[in-house]
């Protein structure tokens, strides 16, 4: 059967304007990371997009190298847009990145216009898309000149492969000196794509003022430190879990200690009325600098959870503390 999106999914998301553009995100948007592999269950994958998409959840994040294997989540949602989302395009923000190895010699990672042009073009012929909404570089590279970098997105905004440009994991230091090339270039620096929650604040530490000063928006991922801040390894480590995988989460992460903060966390969510991953979804929004939290999910209950934090963002002085606290 035809995918018909729910009718009133435009009516309880937030959409937070990204920095000085036209454009606003949803505060929630998702990730396909994990889960959208060719070694995942399709079905799942489509169920959860779809679930997503009728929650108001307009942007879709994607990167060359999901999957495993490298290449299939972006195959996967090909698919997705081909069966159900098609007709919805242009009520889409989708995003793809370079940066890490794709392919063998020296042209198939980090920052060459000649591996960032290559790679765009891979990317949409996997999606089956003309273009792309934001197209990063997913990783700073010490080797190229930031201008070359910067140059090959502004080619490809310019040559129509995506509408805007953004940078992922780039320090304050040389997001300053990206955004700046990209001004000169007439190619304005749409967004940041940092890490964020409640266990890893790099960018509080003089990212987000260089993203305020310039008006740069902010999607962080991974806010709940792959599911560590949620009540899933509250007890054990449950079969099936990303801890579990041994992938990009290692389970010697969750020692005695780290359960310790995460059960404190947990019982301060409940005093919110909110469970501990909507109050770690939330509490990467509360400053109006982050545009939008970008979560993965492994089920369509995710993704509502997720969605369900939105309606309460705001954090009491007590409560800040309580969580400082707790983190110590
Ligand atoms: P999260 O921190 O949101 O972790 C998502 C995982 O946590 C899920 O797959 C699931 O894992 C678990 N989870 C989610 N919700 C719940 C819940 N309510 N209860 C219990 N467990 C839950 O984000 P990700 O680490 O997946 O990253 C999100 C996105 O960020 C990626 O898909 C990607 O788009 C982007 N990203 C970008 C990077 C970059 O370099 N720019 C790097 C990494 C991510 P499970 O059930 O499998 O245990």
């Amino acid at each position: 059967m035809d995918y018909l999106p729910d009718d009133k999914r435009y009516q309880s998301m937030r959409y937070n304007r990204v920095g000085a553009s036209g454009v606003r995100l949803p505060a929630v948007s998702l990730g396909l990371w994990h889960n959208f592999g060719d070694v995942d269950v399709f079905a799942n994958g489509r169920t959860i997009a779809r679930r997503a998409f009728d929650l108001g959840i307009t942007h879709f994040d994607l990167a060359n190298n999901y999957g495993p294997s490298p290449g299939s989540a972006e195959e996967t949602f090909g698919a997705i847009m081909k069966k159900d989302f098609h007709p919805f395009r242009d009520e889409m923000i989708i995003s793809s990145k370079a940066g890490y190895l794709m392919w063998p010699g020296p042209y198939g990672e980090w920052g060459s216009r000649k591996y960032l042009v290559a790679s765009c073009d891979q990317s949409l012929k996997r999606m089956g898309l003309q273009y792309v909404d934001i197209f990063y570089s997913h990783r700073p590279d010490p080797d190229t000149p930031l201008e070359e970098t910067m140059g090959a997105l502004d080619f490809i905004v310019r040559s129509g492969r995506a509408l805007y440009a953004g940078i992922s994991s780039y320090s304050a230091e040389q997001t300053a000196q990206a955004v700046k090339i990209l001004k000169d270039l007439g190619t304005p620096c749409l967004i940041h794509q940092p890490s964020y929650n409640l266990f890893n604040r790099w960018i509080e530490d003089g990212l987000t003022t260089q993203l305020r000063k310039d008006k740069v928006g902010c999607i962080v991922f991974s806010p709940l430190a792959q599911g560590q801040l949620s009540s899933k390894y509250l007890n054990c480590i449950p079969e099936g879990s990303r801890a579990s995988k041994h992938t990009s989460l290692n389970a010697d992460t969750i020692t005695p200690e780290r359960v310790a903060r995460i059960r404190k966390l947990n019982d301060i969510a409940k005093a919110r009325g909110q469970s501990l991953a909507q109050m770690a979804v939330a509490w990467t929004l509360r400053d109006p600098v982050v545009t939008s939290s970008l979560i993965g999910a492994s089920k369509v209950a995710h993704v509502e959870e997720a969605v369900a934090a939105v309606s309460n963002i705001a954090f009491s002085a007590a409560e800040l503390a309580a969580i400082e606290a707790a983190l110590k």
